[in-house]
């Protein structure tokens, strides 16, 4: 599930995410301010201004107010015990230490144990709620897919198909269930795309593989959402099936239509989520879409390799699939690759004229 760090932090989460001067000056610049510097100072949802400036460059033995509400995220999340500790102390003790390696190793961030602003700005950002689980990698190993604990997959005859239905009674309506349902036909596409997997829309909710609906609050799972900025959506795990949206959000199509600063795309936690509901857990991998966070008005609705090859190493790749239309797809459509090309380019031309005249 996707989720803004919930309660007190949803507003720290907003102001990262909304692109205000401090969520940019942090992104684009290395952080080179010390805790004596530095006031960073947010407003939660009571209103009321905080200061979590407090938590950078924190170590171990070191009492940090608020870091109590960190220890229940990572908590949430899977980064620390469920039983025999205590997460309402405020100490920088040697397990929250040791979940925070771990946080920063599982999200992709400079591995320090220490509560650097970017670790601190990734605990403040939005993302799915599925805990961040860890498959122990090969040594050397290049890939950075993961997979649900036993790895469970979908088991049907070949060729795999599997039917989906939008709850009639769980909706939205402030979007048309007929433009809900081309996103939806998108986002599922993009995976039957690259593995041997058909999706059909059925309008038969009780019988259908996978169940989507907008939900709010708690809605009997144990899961419960939290209104807005809070958990965005959560799905399960095979063969589960569920796919719950947080109807509190802001759910947008098209951000031309859609101009709320807290607008989420669905079509991107639509295809994040239905790579859980294929056997997907979160990638470190920050290009994957089945990376955990997003942020508002973002999209990420193209498969990176490391979902393809994730997702292949569950169901083997559709026969109409190869990594060639990928290059040629990734050539065409993005800048960096095009500047990698053209820069390769020149420094060949440049390396012939000395071999041919030097
Ligand atoms: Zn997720
Ligand atoms: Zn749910």
């Amino acid at each position: 599930m996707f989720l803004f760090l919930t309660n007190h932090f949803s507003l720290v989460i907003n102001i990262f995410l909304l692109g205000s001067p401090l969520c940019f000056a942090a992104r684009s610049t290395p952080p080179t301010f010390t805790p004596k510097q530095t006031h960073t100072t947010v407003v939660n949802q009571d209103n009321k201004w905080i200061d979590v400036s407090g938590f950078f460059y924190s170590q171990k033995g070191s009492h940090v107010l608020g870091l109590s509400k960190l220890k229940k995220y990572f908590h949430r999340f899977g980064y620390l015990p469920s039983q025999d500790y205590n997460v309402s102390h405020n100490t920088f003790d040697a397990t929250f230490e040791s979940a925070g390696i771990h946080y920063q190793s599982r999200l992709g961030l400079p591995v320090t144990g220490m509560l650097e602003f970017e670790t601190v700005s990734k605990i403040m950002a939005a993302r799915c709620g599925v805990p961040d689980f860890h498959t122990a990698q090969t040594l050397h190993a290049t890939k950075d897919y993961v997979f649900f604990p036993g790895k469970p997959r979908w088991a049907r005859h070949v060729p795999m198909k599997l039917t989906y239905a939008f709850s009639k009674e769980y909706l939205i309506n402030y979007l048309k269930i007929s433009d809900i349902k081309v996103v939806f036909k998108r986002a599922f596409g993009k995976w039957a795309s690259v593995i041997p997997v058909s999706f059909i829309e059925t309008d038969d909710y009780g019988f259908a593989d996978i169940r989507i609906g907008f939900y709010s609050g708690d809605h009997g799972d144990g899961e419960p959402f939290d209104g807005v900025l809070g958990v965005l959506a959560h799905s399960f795990s095979p063969e589960s099936g569920k796919f719950h949206l947080d109807a509190a959000e802001t759910w947008a199509i098209d951000f031309e239509m859609e101009k709320s600063p807290v607008a989420v795309d669905l079509e991107s936690v639509a295809i994040h989520e239905i790579g859980h509901l294929l056997g997907l857990a979160h990638s470190p991998n920050k290009e994957a879409v089945m990376y955990a966070t997003l942020k508002p008005r973002d999209k990420k609705v193209d498969l990176a390799l490391d979902d393809i090859q994730g997702v292949q190493a569950l169901y083997g790749s559709n026969p109409n699939f190869t990594f060639g239309s990928l290059l040629e797809s990734d050539i065409s459509t993005n800048p960096a690759v095009n500047l990698r090309i053209r820069w390769f380019m020149w420094a060949t031309l440049i390396l012939l004229w000395f071999l041919m005249f030097m």
